[in-house]
This record gives C-alpha cells, structure tokens and sequence, in this order.
C-alpha cells in the first residue's frame, strides 16, 4: 500500500483567455477546476495505476470540502486532517502565448492540528511499504518547516519515502534525515540543491556519483523532454524518451513520483522502474489535464524508453 502526503493541497483552476491585458476585464473561453497540490496529483496518477492508495494531509473549509467529495468519487482512501482556515485556490491563466499564475499560500496549521496529523502517522505509516510527501508545506503556527519536516519523516521508519518539496525546505532537510530515501528534483531544482547553475548531462553524472549529499538517496533528476539521469543504489542512468506530442506538461514531475511509489511497491527491477516512472511522468505530459496518465500509452510508452547506464 501506498500513503501521499499533501500538506497544502488547492484547488487549481485553470482559465483560457485570448489574450491577458493588465487592467482589462476578461472572459475566459474555457474554465477547467481540479483537485490539485503536487500530492494530489501524484495520488490521482496512482489511482489511474490502479494502485492501493490513501492520501493524507490537511484540508479545510468550503474548499477543503470539494477536494474531499471529488477525491470520494475514486477508489482512494482519504485520511485528511480537517483544519480550520479555507484550502487555498491556485488560478493559472493561459493567453495561447503564456502562462500567467497566482498561487495562494494556503491557511496556517494550528499547532493542535499539526500533533493530530503526526499522531495520525505515527499510528498508520507502519501498513505502508511506500511514502510519498509533495509540494509546499503550509505555514506552521509556532513551528520552523525544516523542523516539522523532520518530526514527519523520523514517523515513517519502515518505508521507502519518495521526498519531493519545495526545494529550500528540500535543501534545508536533506542530509538531516536518514528517512529520505528518493527524491526527484528537476533540473533548476537539483541546479539549485548543489548550488551550481547551467549543469550539462555529463556534470549531473559527476555530481550524482561523487557528492556525498546523494550518498544514502536514489535521485531522479528530471530533464523535461530530454527524460531524466538517475541515481539507484550506487548506479547511474541515462533515460531518454520517443518523440510525443506534449500538450501540458505541468504536473509531469508528479506523475514520475507516481511511478516511482508504484514501482517499489511492486519490487520492479531499476530498469524498469526507470522506464515505468518516466512512462508516466509523459503520459501526463500527453494528457491537457493536470495529474492524469493514460493506462495504455504507459504501457506502450514503457517500451520505448530507452534506458543506459552511465557508470
Ligand atoms: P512539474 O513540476 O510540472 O510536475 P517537473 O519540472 O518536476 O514537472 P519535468 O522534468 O518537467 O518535471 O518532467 C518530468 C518527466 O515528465 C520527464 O522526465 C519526462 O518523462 C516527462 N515530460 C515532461 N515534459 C515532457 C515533454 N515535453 N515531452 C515528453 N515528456 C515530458
């Protein structure tokens, strides 16, 4: 079984307009409302896998209450904690051209729900085999995120925990806890770990195989189209991808922890949970909604990923 955490969960709305003017009044030609936050979405993309899922996390409020009934109506076991302040709402709105984005910060955690939520784990992480914990963390009523971060983590001892978190509180944590064991940066985010900018394939590789930061955690470095290099065990890889046509690539990075979580939970050999994590990551990338993989097209797409070893 697998547990997703989502501290920060929103409703992601989606707007289409011909074109955005500063100032302007405008009336979309498409509105597209989704439960969303990165965990959200990798639990939707598990739930496509057919996987055992149950999702986790704070919700709260009118909002909170939507994400709750649209998540009832699939086969995923919810075991948010209800807080009080509103879920937040994220708009993007597309012109054709760009993407233009207001994201909401979310409602602060009172301490009170904070302990409830890591009582709760401490009484269920032991049924999972895997954990995945996405997207931003809330603010915390009298509590440092690294810290709060790490008390979640030192609860979840007997499972492979697939980290994937804003990259300051990634950066801020990671080293600290010896309950990390994959993380998924794409490449500005891994740039932005190691502190150096503009990484070609080949310093990825260099880096993956000799900083010590990397030492304990599989990596999935993510390159967008250009696929992905990985770091399992002691090994690194190179994948590479067929030519797709991508019609919205955003939420690809959850759709390949997705298929990370899916892969260990079925014991795949690296080979084929590189090829089945990236599978999905452009399964994702084929779809226009956010958090969806078609079962088929991860099937064939698993052939066609090519896989080498680097080193
Ligand atoms: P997000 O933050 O939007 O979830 P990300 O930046 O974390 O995404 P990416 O590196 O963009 O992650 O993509 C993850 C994976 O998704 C890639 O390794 C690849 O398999 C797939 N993918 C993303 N964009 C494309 C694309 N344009 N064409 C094909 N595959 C893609």
């Amino acid at each position: 079984m697998i547990l997703t955490n989502t501290l920060n969960p929103s409703i992601d709305i989606s707007y289409q307009v011909e074109s955005l003017e500063i100032g302007a009044v405008h009336r979309p030609t498409q509105m597209i409302k989704n439960a969303g936050g990165k965990g959200i979405n990798v639990t939707k993309v598990l739930d496509d896998l057919g996987a055992d899922v149950t999702a986790t996390g704070y919700l709260g409020g009118t909002n909170g209450q939507w994400i709750q009934t649209q998540l009832e109506q699939r086969n995923i076991q919810l075991q948010f904690i209800d807080i009080e302040g509103n879920t937040r709402q994220c708009i993007a709105i597309n012109d054709g051209e760009h993407q233009t984005e207001i994201l909401e910060g979310g409602p602060e955690v009172s301490k009170a729900s904070q302990a409830l939520y890591l009582k709760q784990l401490a009484d269920i992480a032991h049924q999972y085999k895997v954990v995945t914990i996405s997207g931003s963390t809330p603010k915390l009523m009298n509590q440092s995120k690294t810290a709060y971060m790490i008390k979640i983590l030192n609860t979840l001892t007997n499972s492979y925990n697939i980290v994937d978190i804003d990259g300051q509180s990634l950066k801020a944590i990671l080293g600290q806890s010896a309950h990390i064991h994959a993380i998924k940066p794409n490449q500005s985010e891994f740039e932005d770990l190691v502190n150096q900018k503009g990484l070609s394939h080949q310093d990825i590789f260099k880096i993956l195989k000799t900083n010590q930061l990397f030492k304990d955690v599989d990596v999935f470095v993510t390159l967008g189209s250009e696929g992905a290099i990985i770091k399992l065990k002691e090994t690194i890889y190179k994948a590479s991808l067929p030519n797709i046509n991508a019609v919205n690539p955003v939420g690809s990075g959850d759709a390949t922890v997705a298929g990370i979580a899916y892969s260990v939970e079925h014991d795949l050999d690296p080979v084929t949970t590189i090829q089945t994590a990236l599978a999905c990551g452009t399964s994702n990338a084929m779809q226009a909604a956010t958090g969806k993989i078609i079962q088929q097209d991860v099937d064939d797409l698993i052939k066609k990923v090519g896989v080498e070893k680097l080193g």
